[in-house]
């Protein structure tokens, strides 16, 4: 496993997702190599839950590069809305023709949490499942899942971030994600702890 600790091809063209990633393993001796880096485009995610989605692109990216990868399929789920967008967090707004990207999806979520005032109301988590395959064939993937709480925001705020972060207040700081440097997001967050529990399982294997 000692390769494995040091080179894994990060299975997202997500420049959010890529620096996280990076700020996270980088300080434990992982080179992280994004898979477009390698010419390497995205996989089909046509699964119905995150774990199969997350294991589809790592084995998407060990198929094309021989390296071993990572990935990561994450969503917000809003309660209000029956965990919705959820899996299709990522193309929200597209799915509904109402546009695409990040500005879109976020205008969606406002429009339909419109008139439900308070944190109750508008409760809602990050969730995430990270895995690491050692090669295309790995029968026993690494598998490491995490949530973040918070509540969706009346109105964008901060500009950091990435996704749905200006809307996302989480409780632990009780402020917008957008408004954390990548560090104590880091920390915080979903994918900083589903990456942290990984590592573990992986160091376990050295
Ligand atoms: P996927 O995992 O690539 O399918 O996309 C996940 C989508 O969920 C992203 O495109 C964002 O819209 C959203 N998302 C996941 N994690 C975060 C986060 O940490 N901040 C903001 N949005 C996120």
């Amino acid at each position: 496993m000692s390769e494995v600790a040091t080179s894994l091809v990060f299975a997202s063209s997500n420049a959010g997702k890529v620096r996280e990633l990076d700020a996270l393993l980088a300080p434990l001796g992982f080179k992280v190599i994004a898979q477009g880096d390698l010419g390497v485009s995205g996989a089909d995610e046509t699964a119905s839950t995150f774990v199969e989605n997350a294991l589809l692109k790592a084995r998407h990216a060990c198929r094309a590069t021989g390296h071993p990868a990572i990935a990561d399929d994450s969503g917000l789920e809003v309660d209000a809305l029956n965990g919705a967008p959820g899996l299709y967090s990522a193309r929200y707004a597209e799915r509904a023709n109402r546009g695409k990207g990040d500005a879109a999806n976020n205008a969606l979520l406002l429009e339909q949490l419109s008139g439900l005032t308070g944190e109750k109301a508008r409760r809602a988590r990050f969730r995430t499942v990270v895995v690491l395959l050692r090669h295309v064939e790995d029968p026993s993937p690494l598998i490491a899942s995490a949530a973040w709480e918070g509540h969706v925001l009346d109105e964008l705020d901060g500009e950091g971030g990435f996704g749905y972060d200006p809307l996302f207040c989480n409780h632990d700081t009780r402020e917008s994600a957008a408004r954390l440097d990548t560090a104590t997001k880091n920390r915080l967050s979903h994918r900083g702890k589903a990456v942290a529990e990984l590592v573990r399982l992986l160091r376990q294997e050295q």
